[in-house]
């Protein structure tokens, strides 16, 4: 079996596994962690770990989230074809090619990432494997979101935030949701947020979780 074979069947047996616990729950959410290898989204010598259900380094003090997690989120977060996403810290590109797999073939991602060295690792993983067709990434404070491309139909954040950045909620189309989790700097509750047809906030919590902090000027400080 060659190596592109077993990382096939590495990602399969997780795909079961996630849905077996119910944090994958729908088809689609499958298909997509089916096709996205994560093996070309970690460093080279991580590259036997990518299927193991938990969080790795990428360097810079940040991390890869575990693959439930991202399956969490995506669910919650519930992107649909044409949309356009806006996702808060880019770390290796590989939260925001799953995005691309439910967006595509006419919506499209911008990820946000403050350090500009991961902002060219998740550009090099992306390209590599075909996914820069739908996703851009974007160096800056996403606390800010990215007001050139606003307004989002769907608001993914991948790092602890405060609260709900006042500037990504008003970037949010209102039907919108966004998917953040908040609390301090290391243990946070995952929250779905939805912009009502008027503008109003809804609230809801889907449990604890453990990011890195968001830091930035409606983030944390550094
Ligand atoms: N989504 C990523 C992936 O699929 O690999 C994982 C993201 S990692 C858990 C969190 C990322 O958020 C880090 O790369 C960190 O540098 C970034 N970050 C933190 N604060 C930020 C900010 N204000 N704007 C943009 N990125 C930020």
């Amino acid at each position: 079996m060659n190596e592109e074979e077993m990382f096939r069947r590495a990602r399969e047996r997780l795909v079961e596994r996630l849905k077996s616990l119910g944090y994958i729950r729908s088809d689609r959410v499958a298909e997509a962690m089916l096709k996205v290898p994560r093996h070309e989204f970690v460093p080279e010598h991580l590259r036997d770990r990518a299927y193991v259900d938990s969080p790795l380094p990428i360097g810079k003090g940040q991390t890869i989230s575990a693959p439930h997690m991202v399956a969490m989120m995506t669910e919650l977060l519930d992107p649909r074809p044409g949309h356009k996403v806006l996702e808060v810290g880019a770390g290796s590109g590989y939260h925001a090619a799953v995005v691309a797999e439910l967006v595509k073939p006419d919506g499209k991602v911008i990820t946000v990432e403050r350090i500009p060295e991961l902002a060219e690792f998740a550009r090099e993983n992306l390209r590599r494997t075909g996914y820069d067709k739908w996703v851009e990434v974007v160096v800056g404070d996403g606390t800010l979101g990215y007001p050139e491309e606003a307004p989002y139909d769907r608001i993914l954040v991948t790092a602890g935030a405060p609260d709900v950045p006042r500037s990504l909620f008003e970037q949010l189309k209102p039907g919108g949701r966004m998917v953040i989790p908040v609390g301090d700097r290391h243990l946070q509750e995952l929250w779905l947020i939805r912009k009502t047809e008027d503008g109003r906030m809804v609230r809801e919590r889907h449990g604890g979780c453990a990011f890195v902090p968001l830091i930035g000027k409606e983030g944390f400080r550094e």
